[in-house]
């Protein structure tokens, strides 16, 4: 299968490349910073570790298959002693104190990190323009946006300057810049992953997920990072998924997708009908297809920001400058608060703050919050329902392709909007996988809980089919 990382793995050991010429390519690279994704090189903790990869070589030690394959960060995992930013000015000069679970896990198994990668500040935004790092540019075109949040990631997957990069997505922050740039990107199940040492947007739906260029980098990044973890509570035990499994794919009968997703006024007319051709030659290799009834676009969106709006809210009340970041001495304690609190979080973080406390406060929680709850759990069990019927749900990963650098800052509503195939799948806590073909943003693949291993199966199928 298909797979850079054994590419270089191979090359490494037959030592047609030495590990620090790689490293230090993939750092000249970055270096220029041309598409905005780099928040902080990690030059000297990379280097050092490609000599010590580049000795084990010589000396015929064995190495594994992840040693010396360089990977991306998203700003918002901590890695011990380097900025931890979430592209924020709160964060600006903090440094990590311990390393999120999923980053260590890598770097025991020899993956060297390179870049902390730039995104939308907490985690909030569709496009990685609300940053205080400058605004990603699009990979396949510098005007258009990265998607977001995790726009840098996905862009230094898809330019080739880092072998796969760890995102974060709580809504759609994987899968949605993954289809903006062209690449593989996987929210998996709720709880595969630690979300340990990942700062907390939504804490429940808050995924740890890679981004690659083959879905076999996929797999193999994906098997290394899940696991249960004594520090995350939410984690499980899941199975490893093997080479061989996602090779075949005739367990695969039916598929389904949502009519109200595709008849809708909303979606771009060319999504629509590449979404439908799709569906077509899915069709013609004799899988069945069934059209499945789902909430409107309206509804998930405002139960998910509901929701995410509430989480956050509370996750950032830590930050008040006492024991994190920026702090801003006012004539007493409120008003060093408030002043620290005013000036260092963004606009768009601050419109989330005051609509998650508005939501939670005495008088609308019932009404407000405690109803998106409810209907959280209609949309679990109406995917619930789904399953029984079909074994994936296709869906395009967003209803209008990538929009131009500085549209989406003009209206937070139509960004929030343009989240509606993402969210309810997130709120549902499922297995969703963005691939690049399909549509101009790719299409998503979603499966029922724990059901990983069924997406990359299928999107291997769809790679010979669309
Ligand atoms: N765009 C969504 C939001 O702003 C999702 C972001 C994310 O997954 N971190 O909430």
């Amino acid at each position: 299968m298909e797979s850079q990382i054994r590419e270089i793995h191979q090359q490494l050991v037959e030592k047609k490349i030495t590990c620090t010429d790689l490293i230090q390519a993939k750092l000249d690279l970055l270096k220029p910073n041309a598409y905005n994704t780099v928040n902080s090189l990690l030059e000297n903790l990379a280097l050092e570790k490609a000599k010590k990869v580049d000795e084990k070589i010589k000396n015929k030690q064995e190495i594994g298959l992840l040693e010396g394959i360089p990977f991306g960060i998203k700003d918002v995992y901590m890695l011990q002693g380097t900025f931890t930013t979430a592209s924020s000015k709160f964060l600006k000069n903090y440094k990590a104190p311990y390393t999120a679970s999923a980053i260590q896990k890598l770097i025991d198994a020899g993956a060297i990190p390179i870049v902390k990668e730039n995104c939308d500040s907490f985690g909030h935004g569709s496009s990685s323009e609300n940053t205080i790092f400058g605004a990603v540019k699009n990979a396949l075109n510098k005007d258009l946006v990265a998607g977001g949040s995790s726009g840098g990631s996905a862009v230094n997957v898809a330019k080739n300057y880092t072998t796969f990069s760890i995102g974060g997505d709580t809504g759609g922050s994987v899968r949605q810049p993954s289809g903006y740039n062209k690449v593989y990107g996987l929210k998996p199940t709720y709880g595969r992953v630690s979300r340990f040492g990942l700062l907390a947007y939504a804490s429940s739906t808050d995924c740890v997920g890679p981004i690659a260029t083959t879905i076999e980098d996929v797999r193999i990044v994906l098997n290394v990072i899940s696991g249960v973890d004594a520090k995350d509570q939410t984690t499980y035990l899941s199975n490893e998924i093997s080479e061989k499994e996602i090779s075949r794919y005739d367990d695969i009968k039916t598929i389904g997708y949502f009519k109200n997703f595709i008849e809708n006024e909303a979606i771009d007319a060319t999504i629509k009908s590449d979404f439908l051709a799709s569906i077509e030659k899915i069709k013609s290799k004799g899988i069945n297809v069934k059209m499945l009834d789902f909430f409107d676009s309206e509804t998930l969106v405002s139960t998910y920001y509901t929701l995410a709006m509430a989480e956050t809210a509370s996750n950032l009340s830590r930050l008040d400058g006492t024991n994190y970041g920026n702090r801003m001495e006012g004539k007493n304690l409120k008003e060093s608060y408030s002043s620290t609190r005013s000036e260092n979080f963004s606009e768009e973080t601050k419109r989330r703050i005051v609509g998650g406390n508005q939501v939670l406060s005495q008088g609308f929680s019932d009404e407000i919050y405690t109803k998106a709850l409810s209907i959280r759990d209609q949309i679990s069990e109406n995917f619930e329902k789904d399953f029984q019927e079909v074994d994936i749900i296709l869906s395009p990963v967003t209803p209008n392709p990538q929009p131009k650098i500085g549209e989406s800052l003009k209206n937070p509503l139509a960004m929030y909007l343009s989240d509606s195939y993402t969210v309810g799948f997130s709120l549902g806590q499922l297995p969703t996988f963005t691939i690049p073909q399909g549509t101009a943003t790719g299409i998503q693949l979603t499966a029922a809980k724990n059901n990983d291993e069924l997406l990359l199966k299928f999107a291997n199928f769809l790679k010979e089919v669309l």
